[in-house]
C-alpha cells in the first residue's frame, strides 16, 4: 500500500524531471550550434574570406612586362665622381695609392689620333646600385666628359644592360665655362625626371629636379650610393618629383 502509494505519488514529479531534463538538453544543443555558428562566422570574416579575396587579387596583378607604373620616371645620373673616378696613366694623380678594395679597370681611350689610358675606379655599391634602381626608373646617364671616354666606362659599369639612353657634353649646355644638364632630352615631363649629380651646378638649369651626391674619389667606405636607395625609392611614387625635392633647396 505504502508502495503503491509512493509511486503514484512520485510519477509526476519523475515526469516533471525528465521533460526538464529533456528541455535543458535541447537548449544545451540549440545554443552549443548557436555558439559554433557564430565561431564559423567569426573565422570566416577573419581569415577564410580574406584570403580568398587576397588569392584572388594577387591573381590579377600584372606581370612584370606590365608594370610600367613603377618605371613611369627617370633617373638620370652623372659619371664621374658619381660613380666612378678615372685618372689617365702617366699623369701626377695616377701616382696616388688606391686602396685594393676598389674595383678598377684599364680603358683605352682614342682621342685627337691619340691612345690614352685611363685608369677606372668604381665606387663601392655601384653595380647594386644601378640594379636596384633599374627596377624603379629607367636609367640614364649624362655626363659632360667626351663620348670617346665615357662609352666605355658605361659600358663597363653597365654589367646588366639596365641603362637606356647616353648623353655626353656634345649634350650639355656651356654657360660661365660650366657644363649644364638639359634633362627635357632624357624626359620632357619635369615632373618624372631626376638627376643625381656629385656637381649641383649641373643642375642649375632645373633646380628643383637635382639630387646631389658626395664627390667620391677613393674612399674605399663610402656608403653614399647605398644611403641614396631609401629616398630614391620613395621618390618613385610622388606625383611630382619637384614636390619633393624643392624641400631639400628649402632646409639648406
Ligand atoms: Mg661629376
Amino acid at each position: 500500500m505504502s508502495a503503491t502509494f509512493t509511486t503514484a505519488l512520485s510519477t509526476p514529479g519523475l515526469t516533471t524531471n525528465n521533460s526538464l531534463r529533456k528541455k535543458r538538453t535541447r537548449l544545451f544543443f540549440s545554443q552549443m550550434y548557436h555558439y559554433l555558428s557564430l565561431t564559423y562566422n567569426f573565422l570566416c570574416a577573419l581569415v577564410i574570406l580574406p584570403r580568398k579575396k587576397l588569392v584572388t587579387a594577387t591573381k590579377n596583378i600584372p606581370k612584370n612586362n606590365d608594370m610600367q607604373y613603377y618605371k613611369g620616371k627617370t633617373l638620370i645620373l652623372d659619371l664621374d665622381e658619381t660613380l666612378v673616378h678615372s685618372v689617365r696613366l702617366g699623369s701626377e694623380n695616377s701616382m696616388k695609392e688606391v686602396s685594393p678594395s676598389i674595383i678598377k679597370k684599364n680603358i683605352e681611350v682614342q682621342c685627337d689620333k691619340q691612345n690614352l689610358l685611363y685608369e677606372v675606379y668604381k665606387r663601392p655599391h655601384v653595380d647594386f646600385f644601378l640594379k636596384t634602381i633599374s627596377q624603379w626608373y629607367k636609367v640614364v646617364i649624362y655626363t659632360a666628359s667626351m663620348a670617346e671616354y665615357a662609352d666605355p666606362v658605361i659600358d663597363w659599369i653597365d654589367q646588366d644592360n639596365v641603362i637606356s639612353r647616353r648623353f655626353f657634353r656634345q649634350s650639355c649646355v656651356l654657360k660661365n665655362g660650366n657644363f649644364l644638364k638639359d634633362l627635357t632630352l632624357a624626359e620632357e615631363d619635369l615632373c618624372k625626371v631626376c638627376l643625381v649629380d656629385n656637381s649641383p651646378i649641373a643642375f642649375d638649369l632645373y633646380k628643383e629636379n637635382g639630387i646631389a651626391l658626395p664627390t667620391w674619389i677613393s674612399n674605399p667606405n663610402d656608403e653614399s650610393l647605398l644611403d641614396l636607395l631609401p629616398f630614391l625609392d620613395a621618390l618613385r611614387f610622388a606625383a611630382d618629383v619637384r614636390s619633393i625635392l624643392r624641400l631639400q633647396h628649402k632646409l639648406k
